[in-house]
């Protein structure tokens, strides 16, 4: 690098005015003996899955001259036999990560001049991904227990006519899942496409509902889901969506040709084989998180009912503190949503322990709720 290079920083590049000053978005990655902060799988793929995988990647390497499947056909074939009700491929779309689902709904129906909802606390990509796209946010806040009533949500959207509506369900940080009355409420007053979120679905409790079963019914709804959390599969990059066939049809018109790897479908078509274990230590992670949520209540906490493969839990006077003290143990969580509150990820049952030993530790000594 020139000596003029290494003193250009981004504030002499003529960025754009609204991503001035912004910082990058992301959880720290720090190496840590215990990780339970950015809600990933502890399970990694078992010796066959990976084996199975290795082969898919060596059976694909051979053809990468070629450009990939630019309509991922098995891959959303598969999906749409994952999910069920009724779906087919053409109600499916696949891309890298939901978050890049996510944009491109957000490309497709969102905008300079257009505006997305959300109800928080939620998940931060969502107004992130939003202004990216030069959307406006409108940002709503949810009601005790982190619910979303029904009633007020339906007015924010008559007043304010957002072009997306964003439900997480089970919601990011606080693992709330919401009733299908609330999405069908919503999926009513709204007069654009309403995207439900559900990254963590797999980890609902039995008898928690899926936005799935109202697509036939609604024509705007979206349900994006992903392979980085129940299918331990964050590394590969592969998140999804079901809706109607137009809506894929429209996503096809601001995806970028060949976004999706002949690798990353090859993975995420093998990975899908694997389902029923998979699905296995999902599992053993519910048993484990609801045995969290009893230990947490137990010891006097406050925490939110989770469908999630995570647990928010406080309030804490000062839960940097807190949180700073477990990473002393060699525990690290993430410090998000409201304040007081933190988030820990569900992890195996010695990270578990650990967690439980290292809290307790940090807590002895005052500090605690
Ligand atoms: C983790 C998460 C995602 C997943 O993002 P990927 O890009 O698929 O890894 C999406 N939505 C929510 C609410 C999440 O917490």
């Amino acid at each position: 690098m020139t000596e003029t290079g290494t003193e250009i920083s981004i504030d002499d590049l003529p960025i754009r005015d609204d991503l001035r000053g912004r910082s990058p978005y992301g959880a720290p990655q720090l190496d840590v003996p215990v990780a339970l902060n950015t809600n990933e799988n502890p399970y990694p793929p078992s010796e066959r899955l990976a084996g199975a995988l290795a082969g898919a990647v060596a059976a694909t390497a051979a053809g990468l001259n070629r450009y990939p499947d630019r309509d991922a056909v098995r891959l959303r074939a598969g999906l749409a036999a994952y999910l069920g009700h009724g779906l087919d491929t053409r109600g499916v779309w696949a891309a890298n990560g939901s978050n890049e689902v996510l944009l491109q709904i957000l490309q497709a129906f969102g905008g300079p001049g257009r505006t997305a909802m959300g109800f928080e606390p939620s998940y931060s990509m969502h107004p992130i991904i939003t202004g990216v796209t030069g959307t406006g946010w409108s940002p709503q806040q949810r009601g005790p227990g982190f619910g979303i009533d029904p009633d007020a949500a339906v007015a924010a959207i008559t007043r304010e006519q957002p072009d997306i509506v964003f439900l997480t369900s089970p919601n990011n940080p606080t693992g709330t899942a919401l009733p299908l009355e609330v999405i069908e409420r919503v999926a009513a007053a709204a007069p654009g496409m309403v995207v439900v979120d559900e990254a963590y679905a797999e980890f609902r409790r039995e008898g928690t509902p899926s936005a799935l079963s109202l697509l036939p019914d609604h024509p705007r709804l979206i349900v994006t889901r992903t392979m980085s959390k129940a299918f331990a599969l964050a590394g590969a990059r592969v998140g999804y969506l079901a809706a109607h066939p137009a809506v894929v049809d429209a996503l096809q018109l601001v995806r970028l040709p060949y976004h999706l790897s002949a690798v990353t479908q090859a993975v995420a078509a093998t990975a899908l084989d694997f389902a029923d274990e998979l699905l296995g230590a999902v599992k053993q992670l519910r048993e484990e998180r609801d045995s969290l949520v009893a230990w947490l209540r137990d010891r006097g906490h406050a925490v939110a009912d989770s469908d999630a493969n995570f647990v928010l839990f406080g309030e804490f006077a000062d839960r940097s503190a807190v949180w700073r003290g477990l990473l002393d143990h060699g525990v690290l969580i993430r410090e998000v949503g409201p304040p007081g509150w933190l988030r820990v990820t569900v992890g195996t049952p010695d990270e578990m322990a650990a967690f439980r030993t290292a809290l307790t530790g940090v807590t002895a000594g005052g500090g605690q709720p």
